[in-house]
């Protein structure tokens, strides 16, 4: 059925159907701490693992937190169509390699996929039964605190990412659903329904 007031296809997913849930939000919001919840109370979900050009963080491991690649092997997975969407942030290249999400879609698991917004409007694109949700700060000042209290950053470096975090917050209406992250366990819980679909 259309919707009459938008004219969009409606974008349900048959019950119990496994499907793609994009999970975007500012740098600051909790991603992370919301995500390792989620990845932690259900086995059945398949997170996908980002290719990235960007340097290794402490501890960060090689095929476990990201494919880390240099620009050469990135550009080549892009032009060998093996990407799902990419995009650059803040100076790196970010990107999804396409295969390994949907084998786990096609083996009947839902999957997630933790990528910014350049990325979440590519995989409506190409994906458009795949559901985006936005986690959100609980207000625009706690945001604020949370980026700045790190205290370990150069003030530019700070202001970047406040202005990035402004024009994420902005595309919220272009998600399907949105999760206010004033308390891990509750958002965990609400992220996890909407990945389910259905309750844990
Ligand atoms: P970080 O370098 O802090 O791990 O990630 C920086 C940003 O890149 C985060 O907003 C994260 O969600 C995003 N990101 C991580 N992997 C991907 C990806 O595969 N594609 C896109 N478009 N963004 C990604």
């Amino acid at each position: 059925m259309i919707d009459a007031q938008t004219g969009a296809e409606p974008r349900t997913v048959r019950q119990g159907e496994p499907r793609l849930t994009v999970v975007s939000g500012p740098s600051g919001v909790g991603k992370s701490s919301v995500l390792g919840e989620v990845r932690k109370r259900s086995a059945e979900i398949y997170f996908s693992v980002s290719a990235t050009t960007r340097a290794p963080r402490a501890g960060e491991i090689d095929g476990v937190h990201y494919h880390f690649v240099d620009t050469a092997e990135f550009q080549r997975m892009i032009d060998a169509d093996e990407m799902l969407e990419h995009a650059q942030y803040a100076g790196n290249f970010y990107g999804t390699p396409r295969k390994p999400v949907e084998d786990a879609l096609a083996a009947g698991r839902p999957a997630v996929l933790e990528i910014e917004l350049q990325g979440a409007r590519q995989v409506r694109r190409a994906m458009p039964e795949a559901q985006l949700v936005m986690l959100l700060p609980p207000s625009w000042e706690v945001l604020v605190d949370r980026l700045t209290g790190r205290g370990t950053e150069p003030a530019e470096v700070v202001e970047r990412r406040l202005a990035t975090a402004r024009e994420e917050l902005a595309a919220e209406s272009e998600f399907d659903a949105s999760v206010v992250n004033a308390d891990v366990q509750a958002a965990t819980g609400e992220l996890l329904r909407l990945i389910l679909g259905r309750e844990l």
